[in-house]
């Protein structure tokens, strides 16, 4: 799970970042409002965080641009203020849920695993696509259609779920290099590439209809159009 927090408050932030990667999250963090509505926008997120008190544009703001532009992935809002107002703004705005500050870690942890299910759209684990299911917690890869099945390496599996959950959607290989590699990572758009021919190579030994396909100069979808 790729999560991008923004908050301003260093000291919150830094303690955050640690909580969230013991817990197996990638973190991205940015502590202004502009870093954070960029990255918000590239939609290679799992969940968002956003605080609403932030330098630039506000939480309730990039919230709202978030949605503009059609992405879906669940917003979490943090805030000092316990206000009703606040709370009535937040989900206006299209966040999913909200968290009001000082809060218990647990909590924190609880709301984003219920956020991760939402995101993920998951029933029983296992994420479907045309005529292929994805189990996401064996990584196994079956064709409904013929119940020939394959486990998927960690990236491979990443690439799979990250097309799935952007369904009718082309990603681009620099969506997919920062989602799979992330943000500081030196890998290369042929890595891209690589791990997407694993990938196929996958989807074929399933003989599943359900292809990635590259869209020239733009990226990739995934396709299942004869089923
Ligand atoms: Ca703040």
């Amino acid at each position: 799970m790729r999560l991008l927090l923004v908050e301003d408050e260093k000291r919150m932030a830094q303690a955050l970042c640690e909580i969230l990667r013991l817990e197996n999250y990638e973190v991205d963090h940015f502590t202004d409002g502009t870093n954070g509505l960029m990255a918000a926008i590239s939609n290679i997120y799992d969940i968002i965080i956003l605080d609403v008190m932030l330098p630039e544009i506000n939480g309730f703001e990039i919230a709202k641009s978030v949605r503009q532009k059609g992405i879906r992935t669940p917003i979490l809002m943090l805030t000092a203020k316990a206000e009703l107002d606040d709370k009535v703004t937040g989900l206006d705005s299209g966040a999913d849920d909200y968290l009001t500050k000082p809060f218990m870690t647990k909590e924190l942890l609880a709301r984003l695993r219920a956020l991760s299910r939402r995101a993920l759209n998951t029933m029983d684990n296992v994420l479907s696509y045309g005529d292929i299911t994805l189990d996401t917690s064996t990584l196994i890869l079956s064709c409904i259609t013929n119940n020939q099945s394959v486990r998927l390496s960690e990236k491979e599996y990443h690439i799979l779920e990250y097309l799935i959950a952007n369904k009718g959607q082309i990603l681009t290989r620099e969506q997919l290099a920062v989602k799979i590699w992330g943000l500081e990572s030196e890998a290369e758009y042929n890595n891209v590439e690589v791990y997407m021919s694993f990938t196929r190579k996958k989807l074929s030994f399933v003989e599943a209809r359900t292809e990635i396909k590259a869209v020239r100069g733009v990226g990739y979808e995934l396709r299942c159009d004869n089923v």
